[in-house]
């Protein structure tokens, strides 16, 4: 029995025309600044977001934390919604490493409502209270079941910012299925904000990598951070390739992984207007009794939390293996 895997977007394999490009990359010692696979990469992704310059990064919570960083001082304050990944997925990263403290606003599905951000921010709050300093939005938001932020409210955010002298990261680790989604061009969705980082090791498909784009003064104090943290590569530019080829390659079909999931969320019951993009939530009894039941018909799903069960279309999951995913989840979850 083949096993299914909808636990997330990075399961995927590289395809055998990926790892040729891999193979073929011409490199050179990127600590010097020599790969100019890399090089090409960081520049192709800068230029498609709008940005100045880019970064590679051995991952997506690495591009991220890099950013904030450049945003928040020790002892200063990251506010963002509290399902974000920034916190709720990287470990505490952003306290261990950069002094950074946090607080959050709700955010049903993700969804981010100017209001929440302003009633939370504290700027300039003096000697006796945290400054809040940074302000960061996840686009398309991950535990919130892919939701696309609409574009006002982040323009409406960053009115905010600006008027207040925060810093903004987006964390845009999906940012393609938003783009791809909306229909709104990837240098829209992330002008207007300090540091974005965006994933190519998710729905594009690369084994590895993520990149932080910002201006050129940001990104050259993020290259000395990354090597700080051990994140200094050499001739990986074998690894940047991937990314090339799956910007090349993988981006646009993103809307076959978009409608599959749709397929799937209708199948289960869900209003398919809450599964815009390749991110399937449900909310169910028993969610770990779920997944040990569908893993033990070859279906692999997150439990995320005790109700809370998540799916995930990509490149490596096709109509049948959706048919087959429906076939195994409703009986399981609509009882
Ligand atoms: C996956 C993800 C990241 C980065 O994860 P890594 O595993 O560190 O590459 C960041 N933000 C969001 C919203 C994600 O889904």
């Amino acid at each position: 029995m083949s096993v299914l895997d909808l636990r997330s977007d990075t399961v995927t394999r590289p395809s055998q025309a990926m790892r040729t490009a891999m193979a073929e990359a011409e490199v050179g010692d990127d600590v010097y600044g020599d790969d100019p696979t890399v090089n090409a990469l960081e520049r192709e992704v800068a230029e498609l977001l709008g940005y100045e310059a880019g970064l590679f990064t051995p991952s997506g919570s690495m591009a991220n934390q890099l950013g904030l960083r450049l945003l928040v001082k020790p002892g200063e304050e990251l506010v963002c919604d509290r399902a974000a990944h920034v916190v709720r997925a990287e470990l505490g990263a952003a306290a261990v490493f950069s002094g950074i403290t946090t607080r959050t606003w709700d955010a049903p599905a993700g969804l981010l409502d100017p209001a929440d951000v302003e009633a939370i921010i504290t700027p300039n709050a003096g000697p006796h209270l945290v400054s809040t300093t940074a302000i960061a939005i996840e686009n398309t938001h991950n535990f919130g079941g892919g939701t696309v932020q609409p574009l006002e409210a982040v323009r409406a955010v960053q009115q905010l910012a600006r008027e207040h002298g925060i810093g903004l990261h987006l964390d845009g680790a999906r940012l393609w299925n938003a783009s791809v989604a909306s229909g709104v061009a990837l240098n829209e969705l992330a002008a207007g904000f300090d540091t974005v980082s965006v994933c190519l090791s998710k729905g594009l498909g690369a084994p590895v990598g993520s990149v932080l784009v910002s201006s050129a003064e940001r990104i050259a104090a993020a290259r000395m951070w990354r090597k700080r943290y051990g994140g200094g590569m050499r001739q990986v530019g074998i690894l940047a390739a991937a990314g090339s080829f799956a910007l090349q390659n993988n981006l646009k079909r993103l809307a076959e992984d978009h409608d599959r999931a749709q397929r799937l969320a209708a199948a289960l019951g869900l209003d398919p207007s809450r599964t815009p993009t390749n991110i399937v939530v449900v909310t169910v009894d028993n969610a770990r009794a779920i997944a040990v039941a569908a893993a033990e018909q070859g279906l692999l799903v997150s439990a995320l939390g005790p109700t809370f069960l998540r799916m995930v279309t990509h490149l490596d999951v096709d109509d049948d293996g959706i048919d087959r995913a429906i076939e195994i989840l409703r009986p399981l979850v609509r009882g």
